[in-house]
């Protein structure tokens, strides 16, 4: 693996860093910067939309899809870049989750009718996996798709469903067939968010935001052309899936981003009359964090430039999901510290959104940084909890 920036890449960085100063207004950009939890929805799709125009919808994907066919350190420096102009995270679930799986496992037909709206951002998915009851566990799962004539019904209830009440679409986990092994039975099937039958719940969290929410399904129906490639063949897929969501949830970008601004916080805010980054022990958490963000970043390249590894990629993926998620929620919390007293206030949707630009009271900076540490406490579980991502690496890498 060589992480040499040659003259190519150098170019290349240029280009993005010139396309992110011409492309990104200064409100767009500070209303990602403060980090809160759910993100501006309409800022997103339209960011989707702008990078679709440029043909820069989805770094990752083959062209032949629609992909841009960069190299993985041109994606790298493209999310990194990205991430540094304070430019909207785009939303995982068409992009990183679906897409990949229905370019793989799809029909032409389904590939056809759904990956260009993913690209442009006209669509937005609903990972239907968890549901009370399945979810460390997940081959227990429930809900049940029923083939009658040329139709699945659907009937059960989903959790956990990530910002559900704003997609177009879904993918579903349902079970097609009771068979001695669970996983065996399983079938994803892709779902109409707005079907007669769908009942979706926004579920209240702690950081004072709604973004997973309840999906209750009752006798809905859906062509059954809409099941992601073969039937029962949904575990496959899913354990396809859920090893690029770990791997993206390592969200090493947004540990660089975060980097920044608990550096901007503590070179602004006094503790016993001095700037909180010149406190010691401060200093040495956050050099500790930085090191830490920096090794990271070299196992996830690793991992996209498919460098040689004595561990099968699942184990790799659930490393970087341990690491990374542990990694998140430390930087929320060297964010809070450095605002000390002021860290204590959970600012409103309302509040956080709002202009403070030249705020003495109310910096943009202070208003995000509470309610994403409080959000941050659920990257160890989702995508497959912490406890649970360390029996994978015992057994997988280690035959524990
Ligand atoms: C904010 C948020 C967003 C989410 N978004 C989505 C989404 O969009 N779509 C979706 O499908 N799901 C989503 N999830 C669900 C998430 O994937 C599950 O919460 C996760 O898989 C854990 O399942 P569970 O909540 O049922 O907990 P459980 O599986 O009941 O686990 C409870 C505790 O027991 C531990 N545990 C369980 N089994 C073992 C074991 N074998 N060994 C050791 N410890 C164990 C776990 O680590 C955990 O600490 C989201 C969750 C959150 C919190």
């Amino acid at each position: 693996m060589n992480l040499h920036l040659d003259t190519q890449d150098q170019a290349f960085r240029e280009e993005v860093r010139a396309f992110l100063r011409d492309n990104l207004p200064e409100d767009v950009r500070r209303r990602s910067r403060i980090g809160y939890h759910p993100a501006n929805e309409e800022d997103r799709r339209w960011w989707q939309r702008m990078l679709f125009e440029n043909n820069w919808a989805a770094a990752h994907w083959p062209t032949e899809y629609g992909g841009t066919g960069w190299t993985p350190i041109q994606q790298h420096i493209f999310e990194y870049e990205s991430r540094m102009a304070d430019a909207p995270e785009l939303r995982w679930q068409g992009l990183r989750l679906l897409g990949p799986v229905l370019y793989t496992f799809g029909t032409d037909a389904q590939k056809a009718r759904y990956l260009p709206a993913i690209l442009r951002g006209d669509e937005q998915w609903a990972q239907g996996f968890s549901e009370p009851g399945a979810g460390s566990d997940l081959a227990s799962l429930r809900a049940t798709a029923v083939l009658k004539g040329d139709e699945y019904v659907l009937n059960g209830q989903k959790t956990w469903t990530t910002e559900g009440q704003w997609c177009e679409q879904g993918f579903f986990l349902v079970r097609t067939a009771d068979t001695p092994k669970p996983q065996a039975g399983i079938s994803m099937i892709i779902v109409d968010m707005k079907s007669p039958g769908i009942t979706v719940r926004p579920i209240p969290m702690i950081n004072g935001g709604s973004s997973p929410c309840e999906v209750f399904m009752d006798n809905v129906r859906v062509p059954k052309e809409n099941i992601i490639g073969e039937v029962n063949r949904g575990w496959d897929q899913a354990k396809f899936l859920l090893s690029n969501e770990r791997t993206s949830s390592s969200e090493i970008y947004k540990a660089y981003g975060d980097l920044t601004r608990i550096r901007q916080i503590a070179s602004q805010q006094q503790k016993n009359g001095r700037p909180v980054i010149e406190d010691s022990a401060f200093l040495d958490k956050l050099t500790m964090a930085e090191l830490e963000v920096q090794a990271l970043e070299w196992a996830v390249l690793r991992v996209l430039c498919d460098a040689p590894s004595e561990h099968p990629v699942a184990a790799n993926a659930s490393v970087l999901k341990v690491r990374g998620s542990e990694l998140q929620q430390r930087l929320s919390e060297l964010a809070v510290e450095a605002l000390g007293v002021q860290g204590l206030r959970l600012y409103t949707r309302e509040e956080s959104f709002a202009d403070h630009t030249n705020d003495p009271i109310w910096p943009d900076y202070i208003t995000g940084a509470t309610n994403d540490l409080l959000y941050l406490r659920a990257y160890t579980i989702f995508g497959g909890a912490k406890e649970v991502q360390k029996n994978i690496i015992a057994k997988v890498a280690f035959g524990l």
